[in-house]
């Protein structure tokens, strides 16, 4: 039996439309005996909204918060009529969701005070209402759809705001709640990001979620591939939003994926390889608005490619952390003294540099770096600086070709290097800029290396398209 298991974000669930377009894409899965097993988001831009509103109530702003709730509420049951012919009881549904919302956040408002817990539970609403209307308009197009609460299959510690999921009790929980479902010929919808701990209290997998829920799904019923369906052809060269040029990488390694993923290229969540690669289950990147795109395959051995890299990530909004002291001069113990500091913090480091009397090190800018500046500063002095930008280069063996860095850093030689990274990885090269020259710099690699692609690796041919496409 073969059991796929189906990712849908956001926009390919944010309207009518295109709910109707990916039932048509579950439903050409089943025409080809496939038993597809479907996650989907919230529809498009509905967790930012959520979290807004969770902040105003906290803040104080009750009636921000109920108004931004009422827009929601209207989306969603306008949603479900336009999809659902006898949509009454889907109409009750929603609107009982959304009325425990409101019991939220008026009790947000009243205390003033907002959790990671409670913003958990505020957000889940987003998943827990999009897939009970996708489920009902697979039913409304003549599937047999059974919707799941994604609660009690993805089990989690608690560590609100960013779950780790329990592999063991995952599979357990999806053998009794999806495998008899698949069994009878059902297609189970579930939604992805919304998990719970063992009481049973709501947690999330983190920001974009949805797509780690696909792969501890996919993982815990060792499906014959893991589909992520999103609003590009796949993994491109660049995000295609700050470089038109980009390209869409046919086939790349797992672990390739994985470090792009991390350094920022925001088409995976960076958890989603892992549980692939535990079964060795294919990934494969989609759009759901190009669905006859063959979009991006992640394996385990991607081919030999003749271009030095296969992608270019960014991620911003870092900051980078310098703590200087001479006094120590390196002496033992010192540096774990630091990384001790952040352990504490449960804030992880992107990179670091050290020198004699100092060292450097890049985390996400987060609300938790005062305190971890006042911590380093008892051993050291210590400054830190936003808006900062990673980029990382990703490729096969970058570590083994010479004159590789020379290339790099001559095609954004206008632009000030913070700090770089290479030889940690065998196919990583990454650096440090100020965020306002990231998508500059992206371009210009991407021109620089992007000229002449492998065409074993890449789209050539929408390459050519999109070369003539201003004169056609
Ligand atoms: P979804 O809602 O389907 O999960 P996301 O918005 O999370 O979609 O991810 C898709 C977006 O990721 C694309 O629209 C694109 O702008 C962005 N992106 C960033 N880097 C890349 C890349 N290297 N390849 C493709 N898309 C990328
Ligand atoms: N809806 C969640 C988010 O916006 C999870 C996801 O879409 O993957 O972060
Ligand atoms: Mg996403």
């Amino acid at each position: 039996m073969s059991i796929v298991v189906m990712k849908f974000g956001g926009t390919s669930v944010e309207d009518p439309a295109a709910i109707t377009r990916t039932a048509g894409i579950v439903a050409g899965r089943l025409a080809l005996g496939k038993r597809p097993v479907v996650v989907v988001s919230a529809l498009a831009k509905v967790t930012d909204q959520l979290l807004r509103a969770a902040t105003a109530a906290a803040s104080g702003d009750r009636t921000g918060a109920l108004a931004i709730s009422s827009r929601l509420r209207c989306r969603h049951r306008d949603t479900a009529m336009a999809l659902v012919k006898d949509s009454a009881e889907l109409v009750t549904l929603i609107d009982q969701k959304f009325d425990s919302l409101d019991e939220v956040l008026r009790g947000l408002a009243a205390i003033l005070e907002l959790t990671p817990r409670i913003s958990d539970l505020v957000s889940s609403y987003g998943e827990r209402i999009s897939s009970r209307i996708v489920a009902a308009a697979f039913r409304e197009r003549g599937m047999d759809a059974a919707h799941v609460d994604a609660r009690d299959v993805i089990v989690t510690d608690s560590q609100f705001g960013r779950a780790i999921p329990q592999d063991s009790i995952i599979e357990k929980r999806a053998a009794e709640n999806l495998r008899p479902l698949i069994d009878q010929g059902k297609v189970p919808v579930m939604g992805g990001f919304i998990a719970s701990n063992e009481d049973g209290i709501t947690t999330t997998l983190g920001r974009g979620g949805s797509d780690f829920t696909g792969a501890l799904v996919g993982g815990a019923l060792a499906a014959s591939a893991i589909e992520i369906w999103t609003d590009v052809d796949g993994i491109m060269t660049c995000d295609p939003r700050v470089c038109p040029d980009a390209l869409r990488v046919k086939v790349i390694s797992f672990e390739e994926a994985a470090e792009l993923a991390y350094f920022g290229a925001k088409v995976l969540h960076p958890a989603t390889i892992l549980p692939a690669v535990k079964k060795n289950i294919p990934v494969l990147v989609l759009n759901s608005k190009n669905p006859s795109c063959e979009g991006t395959r992640i394996i385990s051995l991607a081919p030999h490619c003749k271009s030095p890299f296969k992608s270019i990530a960014v991620k911003k909004k870092l900051s980078i952390i310098d703590v200087v002291a001479s006094r120590m001069l390196m002496t033992h113990g010192y540096l774990s003294e630091i990384f001790a500091i952040f352990d504490k913090h449960q804030c992880p480091v992107d990179m670091v540099s050290t020198s004699e009397v100092s060292v450097s090190l890049t985390v996400d800018s987060n609300d938790k770096l005062p305190l971890i500046a006042a911590d380093l500063g008892k051993l050291a002095d210590v400054k830190y600086e936003g808006k900062k930008a990673l980029i990382c280069l990703v490729g096969e063996d970058i570590r083994g070709q010479n004159g590789m860095a020379a290339q790099v850093f001559g095609a954004i030689r206008h632009i000030n290097v913070r700090m770089i990274s290479q030889g940690a990885s065998e196919i990583n090269m990454s650096f440090m800029i100020e965020e306002e020259d990231a998508d500059e710099a992206v371009r210009s690699l991407h021109a620089a290396f992007f000229q002449n692609p492998d065409p074993l690796v890449f789209d050539v041919e929408a390459h050519k398209t999109q070369l003539v496409a201003p004169n056609s």
